[in-house]
């Protein structure tokens, strides 16, 4: 009682210090609020005020981006690094460029990003930035000016040793390749391993692309195994029809479900025969279209202009999308529609009453710091092969990234039995991230 007395404390004070930033409150909240019996076998942790540094990132940076759209006009955005926690290696965490973007999202994603690196295992602090730049309906050579100008300020703070920035909503290869293009004019250095998501012909990896959307897949695959269970014929639903989107559809395709509703911001597509990936790829990722336009190659596909994809039954839900995307009644009627399993392919896509409503209805939750960890775990593998001037094959990173999630899942798994919670995901992975991170910071001393 005590402990949790202390930690609401903690929470109120960041709160205090953090007025606004409700997205940031909220994914702190859902770590503290796991973390009292950890302190009571860990007191050194209180003493050290763990929780309390940790909740306050390491360093922020704010710029200005100005640029110049096509018609010559002056357009100004701004820019976000939040370098949250280096306990366990340099900084990494992604770019988002969208205008919802502000403080509170890059430090609820930089956050969150601390306990997700230190899950995969792998050797990286926690970051995240971006800006309110929108991508959408801009020309190429509008992104890349914007890109630009991003980079002008962005390189000084970043490097393959003290952060890696990656991609997020609205950056992916052309974004990150713009990025790279002008980190390299200005350091005057190939220096592969400083952004993460390249494309394959100047130091990407294999699989990076599909790793998010595969490794989410991987990560409900084992929730599902624990209950001698499997894709196999199951409906699943996938909000999103960007990279995330777009490989779980692949992934699960592949492991025998059948995904039969994809969705963008205009509204949501119900194929019951099943989403065809070639012709979500060629509209997304080549020609940058709508969704709704998938119904002019899929005629007995019917599109729902502003529905909500969480109305369509299904047995597995797996949102790609943003926050916040599952409130209480969503996850509400996917519970009474049958649905088993829920897999956060996006960042914090439920909301809190959401979460409870699934782990009281018995459906395996996997939350998103776990099991959206495979984009990163291969953005580190890619560091490792830009490291030792090295390319792996497809085969042998795709292996490499489905131990890292069964990895995950064991973990987590773990983490919530030890501490009084058995296949409660939300908590092994909160607790199982959190003590890596804070034995590494008790060890570093009062920095
Ligand atoms: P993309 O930009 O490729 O795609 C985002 C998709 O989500 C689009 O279909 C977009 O629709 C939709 N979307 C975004 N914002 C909203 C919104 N406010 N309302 C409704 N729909 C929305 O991004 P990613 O696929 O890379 O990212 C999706 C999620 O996955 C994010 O939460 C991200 O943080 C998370 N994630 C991504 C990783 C990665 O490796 N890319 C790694 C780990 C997590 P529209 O085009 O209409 O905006």
């Amino acid at each position: 009682m005590v402990m949790v007395e202390r930690v609401e404390a903690i929470y109120q004070d960041v709160v205090k210090r953090n007025p606004g930033e409700v997205e940031f409150h909220q994914a702190v909240k859902e770590v503290l609020d796991c973390l009292g019996p950890v302190l009571v076998k860990y007191p050194d942790f209180t003493e050290a005020k763990i929780i309390e540094r940790i909740c306050e990132p390491e360093r922020q940076t704010i710029f200005r981006v100005p640029w110049q759209d096509d018609r010559g006009q002056v357009q100004i955005n701004r820019g976000f690094r939040v370098q949250f926690n280096s306990a366990l290696g340099p900084y990494k965490g992604g770019l988002r460029f969208h205008p919802s973007v502000y403080l509170g999202i890059i430090k609820f994603l930089g956050f969150e990003q601390i306990f997700k690196n230190s899950l995969t295992g792998l050797p990286i602090g926690g970051a995240k930035g971006g800006s309110d730049f929108d991508p959408k309906g801009k020309s190429d050579n509008e992104v890349m000016r914007f890109c630009q100008s991003f980079m002008t300020e962005l390189w000084r703070i970043i490097g393959e040793h003290t952060d890696i920035p990656a991609g997020d909503i609205g950056v992916g290869g052309r974004e990150i390749g713009y990025l790279f293009g002008q980190y390299k004019r200005l350091t005057n250095k190939f220096e592969a391993g400083v952004l993460t998501g390249k494309g394959l012909v100047y130091g990407g990896s294999q699989v990076r692309t599909e790793a998010t959307g595969y490794g989410c897949t991987y990560f409900v695959e084992e929730m599902l195994k624990g209950k001698k269970n499997g894709f196999k014929g199951k409906k699943v639903v996938v909000s999103g029809s960007g990279n995330v989107a777009i490989y779980t559809l692949e992934k699960v395709h592949q492991l025998g479900g059948k995904v039969i509703a994809m969705s963008d911001s205009n509204g949501v597509i119900v194929d019951e025969k099943g989403c065809n990936i070639e012709t979500i790829r060629q509209l997304k990722e080549v020609e940058r279209r709508r969704i709704k336009d998938y119904c002019d190659y899929h005629r007995h596909a019917k599109f729902i202009h502003g529905g909500n994809i969480w109305d369509v039954p299904c047995d597995v839900a797996m949102p790609s999308a943003t926050q916040n995307e599952i409130t209480g009644k969503d996850a509400k009627k996917l519970v009474k529609n049958g649905c088993i399993a829920v897999g956060e392919g996006a960042n914090m896509p439920t909301t809190p009453d959401g979460v409870q409503v699934f782990l009281s209805g018995g459906v395996l939750f996997g939350p998103g710091k776990a099991a959206n960890a495979g984009g990163v775990a291969t953005s580190a593998l890619e560091m490792q092969q830009n490291a030792g001037r090295e390319a792996w094959g497809f085969e042998e990173t795709d292996a490499k990234l489905h131990q890292i999630m069964r990895n995950v899942y064991q973990l987590c798994s773990e983490a919530a039995d030890e501490f009084g919670s058995p296949g409660n995901f939300v908590v092994g992975a909160n607790i199982a991230g959190f003590i890596k991170v804070a034995r590494a910071m008790s060890a570093h001393g009062l920095v």
